[in-house]
């Protein structure tokens, strides 16, 4: 009667939630009013995991404006419903950073601002499915209070927001038990809930029985907020460590009755000393009584992980049982890339559900595998996605093809390795310049050190002759940005000295083969060093020589820093991506997030797009000829040869590198390269 089918018990139940009472009385009768009749009894409930989508509803590279298989939530869809098939009984949660990350995002939030009245593309499309709760990531502050408190629907009753507004909202309910209103000194959002629900569950007698079930969802987000969105909640919102909010909501939850409890951390995993504003606190979640069940996420990586080098190792981390200290977790990558599936054993006692947390497991889906012959396939989209954001998404891409500025030159990658710095200046003047105004205006202890930037030539011809960065002469567009920058890295400034900064350029010289001055054969300029790890400076105030004759680590020469020798012991503040700050400890010991002085929470992308916003005239004499290194000048008996895109040597003219030269249109690799010769003498 009440109950249309019984393949998905948890949205029907919701059903009987709203309908109260009577719906109560109902299920009531239908058990009979004796559920420990029912004692011994056995269910699965699957906890289903999206985590930082970032409003990647559709497949698709809004800066390539081509499809791309490899995320998107519609693809996620059709693995949540095939895991509603397989399991009776699923809870399909959202741990946040959903409503950022896309030109779409930007488009509704601050281009053409969705209405009170309608949903934001990413919910709406959540709504095909139906979530169960969420949380709320640091990426959700990204557009400020009144916006968050909009797109959720109203009621945050904070400074400077109209908690009375009621919005559409996002279509399920969220938690958030460590972010409070510095007004009412309660949490912004509800810390947790309780949903009641029935559950098909195995009796004793092997039929299938229904039974009630309370799951307490509670959630945690990072206190790095209050630096990264600082602008938006100074004095309006303060955090607290997710271990002391859990240890405080827990048992309040269990309190009212909560058979299970799921936790739902915007966060991940970091084994060093908790602390209440720790970024990543699941190790230490994981120990607070009275959770059983833990879905992560913010890290963008994944647990559990089988593969030989898994993404956690750490003590307490066991990736077969897909346990963080014995509780049953998951992280389910980003973008929608995968879902995380934890299945809980749970045992009915007669009165309430226990979980069995070694019959318990966890795993992740991905929408990307090899078949049998070993090619990629792609899980197909959920076809009911697309078609309810397909409006938007069309404003979108007509919004990204706007043009912000315009370049008088081509800016192109294709001989950056042997000195053209026209498509990496701009993205350092963008970094240092973003960095530099935050440092003024935030951190004043910084304020007296020189900022530099560095930056790579991201693409460089790895996959072949298309693989460069060039942007033609002409408008700029915000999809221009994506083949500026390519990776979608977010911002960190870095503390070093000038030692440091010897070091890093070192390292990044590895680019570079040892050349034989004596050989006359020819001898292959480019090692199999990432273009993408040769970090440069552009600018007149940095400049160096690299020796390629030399060993790996002695071939920085005559680094002057304004015109003198670099003091190793002057300071500096570096404007990097956060992928060099955290894990570039082979350039230097400070690249391993200890000399990080801000992680920013905005992408190099939208910084460099906003430079150009702000710089709209791009010339190669403002923003493309700093040439902050050049060869040692050394004689080589032969020929030292690269490969590069085919017949471009007007490129490299234009650039004034007068020391290239063809040596073949076709380098015989089949990539579509021509082969240079690069005169070291010169
Ligand atoms: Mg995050
Ligand atoms: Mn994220």
């Amino acid at each position: 009667m009440l109950e249309p089918s019984f393949r998905d018990p948890f949205r029907i139940s919701r059903r009987v939630a709203t309908l109260g009472v009577v719906a109560a009385a109902a299920f009531l009768t239908a058990c009979g009013g004796d559920g420990s009749s029912n004692a011994g009894a056995t269910a699965t409930l699957a906890v289903l995991e999206t985590t930082d989508l970032h409003f990647n509803v559709r497949s698709y590279d809004y800066f390539k404006l081509a499809e791309d298989k490899t995320y998107g939530f519609e693809r996620t869809a059709t693995l949540v419903r095939a895991a509603r098939k397989e399991f009776a009984n699923t809870l399909l949660v959202d741990n946040g950073d959903t409503i950022q990350g896309t030109a779409l995002a930007d488009y509704e939030a601050t281009i053409s601002p969705i209405p009170c009245t309608q949903q934001l593309s990413m919910y709406k499309a959540m709504g095909a499915l139906g979530f169960d709760a969420g949380t709320l990531g640091n990426h959700e502050f990204n557009y400020g209070l009144p916006f968050l408190n909009q797109v959720l629907g109203g009621g945050l009753d904070v400074e400077g927001v109209d908690a009375s507004k009621k919005c559409a909202g996002a279509g399920y309910p969220m938690a958030l038990a460590n972010v409070y209103s510095s007004k009412t000194q309660k949490p912004l959002v509800q810390p947790y809930m309780l949903l009641e629900r029935s559950l098909i569950a195995k009796g004793t007698d092997g039929k299938e029985v229904k039974l009630p079930i309370k799951v307490g969802v509670i959630g945690f987000t990072t206190p790095g907020i209050m630096n990264w969105d600082k602008r938006y909640l100074e004095g309006k919102v303060y955090t607290e460590g997710a271990v002391e909010a859990a240890s405080k909501y827990v048992p309040e939850l269990r309190a009212k009755g909560a058979d299970i409890v799921v936790a739902l951390l915007h966060g991940g995993l970091d084994s060093s000393a908790y602390s209440p504003t720790m970024e990543n606190p699941g190790l230490y979640l994981s120990k607070v009584a009275g959770i059983d069940a833990m879905v992560m996420g913010h890290q963008h990586s994944v647990f559990p992980d089988t593969a030989a080098k898994p993404a956690y190792s750490q003590a307490g981390v066991d990736n077969n049982a897909g346990t963080i200290n014995g509780v049953p977790a998951v992280m389910a990558s980003s973008w929608g890339k995968a879902l995380g599936v934890i299945q809980l054993s749970l045992q009915w006692d007669g009165t309430k559900w226990a979980v069995n947390k070694a019959a318990s497991k966890s795993e992740l889906r991905n929408i990307q595998s090899k078949n049998a012959a070993g090619t990629t396939v792609y899980v197909d989209p959920d076809a009911t996605v697309a078609p309810l954001i397909e409006t938007q998404h069309q404003a979108a891409i007509q919004y990204v093809k706007t043009p912000i500025g315009q370049t008088d030159f081509r800016m192109s990658t294709l001989f950056a390795d042997v000195g053209d710095p026209g498509a990496i200046q701009i993205v350092n003047q963008a970094q240092q310049t973003y960095v530099a105004a935050y440092i003024q205006a935030s951190l004043p202890q910084y304020a007296q050190l020189p900022v530099l930037s560095v930056s790579a030539p991201f693409k460089s011809g790895f996959q072949g002759g298309s693989d460069y960065t060039d942007v033609a002469v002409g408008p700029l567009a915000i999809n221009n940005a994506a083949d500026l920058y390519l990776y979608p890295n977010t911002v960190y400034a870095v503390k070093v000295n000038g030692a440091d900064i010897k070091n890093w350029l070192e390292a990044a010289a590895q680019r570079f083969n040892q050349i034989d001055p004596a050989k006359t054969t020819e001898q292959a300029l480019i090692s199999t060093f990432p273009g993408y790890n040769f970090d440069m400076f552009t600018t007149a105030d940095v400049q160096y020589e690299i020796d390629v004759t030399q060993a790996r680590g002695s071939r920085i020469k005559n680094l002057m820093y304004l015109g003198k020798a670099i003091d190793p012991a002057q300071e500096f503040v570096i404007a990097t991506n956060n992928y060099r700050a955290t894990s570039g400890r082979s350039f230097s010991d400070k690249l391993d997030g200890s000399g990080t002085i801000w992680a920013s929470p905005d992408a190099n992308r939208d910084v460099v797009i906003d430079y150009i916003r702000k710089n709209p005239a791009v010339t190669r004499a403002a923003n493309g000829a700093a040439k902050s290194w050049r060869f040692a000048s050394v004689s080589v008996a032969g020929p030292v040869v690269f490969s590069s895109g085919a017949n471009a040597l007007a490129v490299a003219q234009a650039a004034g590198l007068n020391n290239v030269s063809l040596v073949a249109a076709d380098d015989g690799s089949g990539k579509g390269t021509s082969k240079y010769a690069v005169d070291l003498s010169k």
